[in-house]
């Protein structure tokens, strides 16, 4: 974790400090060697959060791309009293998870009806496999140009081709970031995709995006859920004839 508990603060990991985590309250102790990022780990192997899981370094730079307010948010539904931490949630209420390892599609979905207003950030270099498909990416996604306009926006047939399968049903957008920990760095696409959820034109919506772009996405609240169903009846109301560029 990159937050702990210091006389009722959150901190960064400080050396020589002792901290709580924020989900369980157990004792923390502060990581700050010269190669990970600096980070808190449990002093002893406890029952945190189910949906917790151990953290690349990868993992650990995206939430730092927030304030340290937004980072490791603590949720509990004030109904069944279920809580889980999430990696980010913002001011404007937007739950960001990173998520580096599989992840069952029946636990993505018990994710996303917790959440709720949510995005996931997807390592897409994973799998061998998934590396291999992006980098069709050119050839698959047909831009959307409205008159003589580009839109940033693209159209994609089978979003099979590209992306990977255990994604392609959640409901919500999700961004595959392809430079994470398992990337062969000299091939792997430096532009992050966000997938847009169902179905527009018989095909999915793509927009690549830098690592700023999505920054700037998120803080304009463009990816929230009602500005996201916004884009797809925009784009639904296109005139497909226009859409080659
Ligand atoms: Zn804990």
């Amino acid at each position: 974790m990159l937050t702990a508990i210091i006389n009722s603060n959150r901190s960064r990991p400080i050396p020589g400090a002792v901290g709580q985590c924020p989900f369980c309250k157990s004792e923390m102790i502060p990581r700050c060697g010269e190669v990970r990022i600096h980070h808190w780990a449990h002093k002893s192997k406890v029952d945190c959060d189910p949906w917790w899981e151990p953290e690349t370094d990868w993992h650990r730079n995206w939430k730092n791309e927030f304030p340290l307010r937004w980072q490791e948010h603590v949720f509990t539904d004030q109904d069944t009293g279920e809580r889980h931490i999430a990696d980010v949630y913002t001011l404007a209420e937007l739950t960001v998870e990173i998520q580096h390892s599989h992840l069952d599609p029946k636990e993505r979905r018990a994710r996303e009806d917790f959440y709720k207003n949510m995005l996931w950030v997807v390592d897409g270099s994973r799998l061998k496999g998934d590396r291999k498909k992006i980098l069709g990416w050119r050839d698959a996604l047909t831009e959307i140009v409205q008159g003589s306009k580009r839109t940033n926006l693209f159209l994609l047939s089978d979003a099979n081709e590209l992306f990977p399968r255990d994604w392609l049903q959640s409901p919500v957008p999700i961004c595959f970031d392809y430079v994470g920990p398992n990337a062969e760095t000299e091939t792997a696409p430096t532009l992050l995709f966000l997938l847009y959820p169902g179905t527009v034109h018989g095909g999915r919506l793509v927009e690549p995006l830098t690592r700023d772009g999505l920054l700037r996405a998120i803080y304009s609240e463009r990816v929230h859920m009602p500005a996201v169903r916004g884009i797809l009846q925009n784009v639904s109301r296109l005139r497909l004839s226009r859409m080659r560029s």
